[in-house]
């Protein structure tokens, strides 16, 4: 597939990225000032402990490449991703950065990591001794980190084997460089898992008083007693997400989506809408469809049904002229129709534009409202939208 010609490649690149943006159906706009805001928001709640910044999932969602650059102009010098392939994304755009993959380290995969550049996260004592092996063949003592699981039970040594391994010779063969755990349920301030969390996270660290430190996700960061450790890992809240959830956002909003109104037409009570006619206009109604699907990442079962209705149930919604159009009918794959009878005619017209994300309709109410959380919004924004990067 990497056989087309440079003339075939270049005409193809101004086709899809020049005169379809100008027409493109539905337009991603990333404001890169506001994740380097929100950044610094952070850094400043945590100091003196040191704020990385977490990319995994394509900087969830918003582009690895610009993420990381705007990150490292905002200040940001550490790191965090999935995998390996993720890694050396930052490694090529910021070659001073300090990369940790976080989903630790398969059979054979050590001689992936480029000596001393990039740290595997490790999270059993056979991923410490396969490391301490690579570090022992390539003659140096490379920098990881050790994952501790205080509850997730996901990944990470079991408290007790991490306690033990105070004072073993393994940990001489490479440079424990962080030894982190993670919080299962910190936007719940209240869930008394995390002093649980915190608590057994304290006495590990109290064994290896050496290594450095970190649990605080982004929630974390917002607990009453803010489990700051050396190095804390904010993810979703670089992005806009609240990490307050019921309590007003404190971070600025990093995605904006739009979508341009295909058709508007009028239907009858009884009148069904979408795939298998899930739901039936209760009156006359004004309808218009977006050009926006599931296969973008909207999911589907975000469009009101009958029985959705019925049951109260809020569905998805889209502001139209600034009046919040819900809709109607189950999300196709390309397709969503919204009721836009309350939303001014002048907007609500072929041509007309819908913002999906934006203006108060923020990531965590996208996310209630298709039954899942923000953060699966935001990581599955499709890659069919125009995307235009601000603020750079
Ligand atoms: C994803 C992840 C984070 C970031 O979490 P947010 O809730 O997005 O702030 C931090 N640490 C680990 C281990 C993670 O997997």
């Amino acid at each position: 597939m990497s056989r087309a010609s440079p003339i075939s490649r270049r005409r193809r690149v101004s086709l899809s990225s020049t005169r379809a943006a100008a027409f493109a159906p539905a337009t991603l706009t990333i404001d890169l000032s506001a994740l380097a805001a929100n950044w610094q928001l952070l850094r400043d709640r945590a100091s003196p402990a040191e704020c990385a910044a977490v990319v995994k999932a394509d900087a969830y969602g918003i582009g690895i490449e610009p993420a990381v650059r705007a990150l490292w102009g905002a200040g940001c010098r550490t790191f965090f991703v999935a995998h390996l392939s993720e890694a050396g994304r930052v490694r090529t755009e910021l070659p001073e950065a300090t990369i940790y993959v976080l989903n630790g380290l398969l059979p054979d995969a050590a001689p992936g990591y480029p000596p001393g550049k990039l740290r595997p996260v490790l999270g059993s004592a056979e991923e410490l001794r396969d490391w301490a092996a690579f570090c022992d063949s390539e003659g140096a003592r490379l920098p990881a980190a050790i994952h501790v699981d205080t509850g997730m039970n996901r990944l990470g040594l079991p408290p007790s084997e991490a306690i033990a391994l105070r004072g073993d010779p393994l940990l001489t063969h490479f440079e424990p460089a962080l030894l982190m755990s993670h919080l299962v349920a910190a936007e719940v301030a209240q869930d008394p898992v995390n002093a649980a969390q915190i608590a057994a996270f304290a006495a590990i660290r109290s064994a290896h008083p050496g290594i450095p430190g970190s649990l605080a996700n982004c929630s974390g960061l917002f607990l009453p007693e803010a489990p700051m450790h050396d190095l804390v890992r904010p993810g979703y809240a670089l992005y806009g997400g609240n990490p307050t959830p019921g309590r007003p956002n404190p971070m600025r909003p990093v995605v904006r989506l739009e979508a341009r109104i295909l058709q508007v037409r009028e239907i009858g009570p009884g009148d069904r809408v979408g795939y298998n006619g899930r739901w039936s206009a209760p009156g006359r109604r004004r309808v218009a469809t977006l050009s926006v699907g599931y296969a973008d990442g909207y999911p589907r079962v975000a469009g009101a049904t009958d029985a959705d209705a019925e049951a109260g149930l809020d569905r998805g919604a889209a502001l139209v002229g600034g009046v919040l159009c819900p809709f109607v009918g189950r999300v196709s794959m390309d397709l969503i129709v919204l009721d836009v009878t309350d939303a001014p005619a002048s907007e609500a017209k072929r041509g007309g534009t819908a913002v999906l994300i934006g203006d108060g309709l923020d990531l965590d109410e996208v996310g209630r409202r298709a039954g899942t959380i923000g953060y699966e919004i935001l990581t599955g924004l499709g890659r069919r939208y125009a995307r235009r990067y601000v603020g750079a």
